[in-house]
């Protein structure tokens, strides 16, 4: 199964990523993720990414479908992926029907209210080795701001911060909501109230992948899901 996550910034993408990852054992993709370790090391793209990460501005499309590509072609993804913060704009989301060869996507619209959004954006931590999420009151990590994960360090990530956010928004108003519309005729488009708790909002898409797994419910087309 191709799972794609649409929502605002804060939404919720990556931890319901990582819960459907868990149950269902699709491998998370985040393009976020991997833009900040293309940084980290230093690579070529994560040289040309780093102008503009962390200003809540698009990266060049160009950039992020190479390593999206690159990512999706590893033999864990034969199977299926959930794909966290790709597409971003109509441009990637052409490009990615022509990297799955047309085949259908599964598309969750986790909605939310502003107000919830920059309340969960503010409040988040997140690890700056593995990218596993926290937040300061709901899901602190247990010894301090060291990764429960991996041992890392935990802290803000550059573009949490309030000057950012906004930016943030704007650009995902701009460029993402769009997609909404590229993607509600598809038949396998999903609006899924992301305001509740994190478990809330899993239970909804728990509820459209189960039944797309045993072959019961609404999920046309299900041989090529
Ligand atoms: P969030 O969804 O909370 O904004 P991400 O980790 O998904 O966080 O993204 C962080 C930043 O990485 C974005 O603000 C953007 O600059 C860049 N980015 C991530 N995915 C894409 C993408 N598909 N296209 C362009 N830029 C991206």
């Amino acid at each position: 199964m191709r799972l794609i996550l649409l929502g605002a910034p804060g939404s919720g993408k990556g931890s319901i990523a990582d819960m459907i990852q868990q149950k269902y054992n699709f491998p998370k993709i985040s393009t976020g993720d991997l833009l900040r370790e293309a940084v980290k090391r230093q690579t070529e793209i994560g040289i040309k990414a780093s102008a503009q990460l962390g200003k809540g501005k698009l990266v060049d499309d160009d950039i992020v479908i190479a390593l999206l590509k690159e990512r999706l072609s590893q033999d864990d993804c034969r199977q299926g992926y959930i794909l966290d913060g790709f597409p971003r704009n109509v441009s990637q989301a052409v490009n990615l029907k022509v990297i799955n060869e047309q085949k259908n996507e599964i598309v969750f619209f986790i909605e939310t209210s502003e107000e919830v959004v920059i309340k969960r954006i503010m409040s988040r931590l997140t690890c700056s080795s593995c990218g596993a999420i926290y937040n300061i009151y709901t899901k602190p990590p247990k010894n301090n701001l060291v990764c429960d994960v991996c041992g890392g360090q935990v802290g803000q990530r550059q573009d949490d911060k309030p000057e950012v956010i906004s930016e943030r928004i704007r650009t995902y108003h701009k460029d993402t909501l769009p997609l909404v519309a590229f993607y509600e005729s598809s038949g396998h488009f999903y609006r899924i109230d992301g305001n509740g708790t994190r478990d809330e909002v899993f239970a909804q898409i728990e509820h459209v992948l189960d039944k797309a797994m045993f072959r019961k419910g609404p999920v046309k087309d299900q041989d090529s899901l």
